[in-house]
């Protein structure tokens, strides 16, 4: 859609300059700032000339830059001991997307707009993802994946700060994964979407359930838990109005969706 209120689109080769005020928004793939009008915005700042490499993998992890597009996280290939590597794609295959969001979307776009269904939250969440991000003033600061996003489209970016980058510790990507999808309809957004990783030696159980909650949940476990114990746990966290209702589920349906596929899970990985 034409955005009728924009009056200048920036380009900066480097953020340290730039002068923001109310009215500018970063622009990253744009699928979702050109979907709809966008009213209090006049000037668009483009984050595309800022030339972030996409993918850095180091012994350390992965960072993901936030310009990262989805179809360049989805051609990733790692070292084989990454074995949470093809989360990577059963994420975006989550994703309600047509070819021209595949090609254009970012992953830091995807985490910035916080949305329940937001398959890249799911994914660098589960895989205990940190956010880098830029306030306009102050030094760099680092929050967890988990807590970047407080609520359905809500997160804890200040005016005009940016998200950088996501790091994947080498840790978590060298854990083993089961992950679960759920929509009420055929190509739907995502009612749950469930994955846990574990250790090879069955230690450090994390459970991230997504998209049937306004936001991430991790529930940690010392080792994989007993289908009662996963039970109780899930129970004790999210109480009956903890869940998301929305035209793609009601909570007593995604409450009910995330037991039956956490445990198909749990079952998996045990
Ligand atoms: C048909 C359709 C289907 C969609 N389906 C889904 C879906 O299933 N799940 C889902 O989560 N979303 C969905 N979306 C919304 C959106 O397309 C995606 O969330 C996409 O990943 C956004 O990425 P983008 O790079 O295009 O972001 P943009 O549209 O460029 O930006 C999105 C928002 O994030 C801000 N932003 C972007 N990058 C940064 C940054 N690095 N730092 C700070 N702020 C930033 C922008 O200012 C803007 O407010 C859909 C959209 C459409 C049109």
């Amino acid at each position: 859609m034409n955005l009728n209120t924009i009056v200048e689109v920036k380009r900066p080769h480097s953020v340290e300059q730039l002068d923001w005020r109310e009215g500018h928004a970063w622009l990253a793939g744009g699928t979702w700032l050109f979907s709809e009008p966008q009213v209090a915005v006049d000037t668009l700042v483009d984050l595309e000339a800022l030339g972030w490499p996409a993918l850095v993998a180091s012994p350390a992890g992965l960072e993901i830059a936030a310009t990262c597009k989805i179809a360049e996280l989805h051609a990733f290939r790692g070292p084989p001991d990454w074995q949470a590597v093809p989360l990577f794609g059963r994420c975006i295959d989550a994703f309600l997307m047509s070819f021209k969001i595949w090609n254009a979307a970012t992953v830091g776009g995807n985490l910035c707009m916080s949305l329940p269904a937001g398959a890249m939250i799911s994914l660098t969440a589960a895989l205990e993802g940190v956010c880098t991000l830029w306030p306009r003033s102050g030094q760099p600061r680092q929050m967890p994946v988990v807590d970047f996003v407080t609520g359905n489209h809500q997160n804890v970016l200040q005016p005009g700060e940016l998200l950088r980058s996501i790091h994947l510790p080498a840790s978590a990507l060298r854990k083993r994964f089961a992950m679960r999808q759920v929509s009420l309809t055929h190509l739907g957004r995502s009612a749950a979407l469930i994955v846990a990783t574990v250790g090879d030696d069955g230690a450090d159980f994390l459970l991230t359930i997504s998209a049937a909650t306004p936001r991430p949940v991790h529930l940690r476990f010392a080792r994989t838990p007993s289908a009662t114990e996963l039970q109780r746990t899930i129970d004790a966290h999210l109480p009956a109005d903890a869940w998301f209702q929305d035209v793609h589920g009601s909570g007593a349906y995604k409450r009910h969706v995330t037991h039956y596929l956490a445990d198909q899970i749990r079952a998996e990985l045990s």
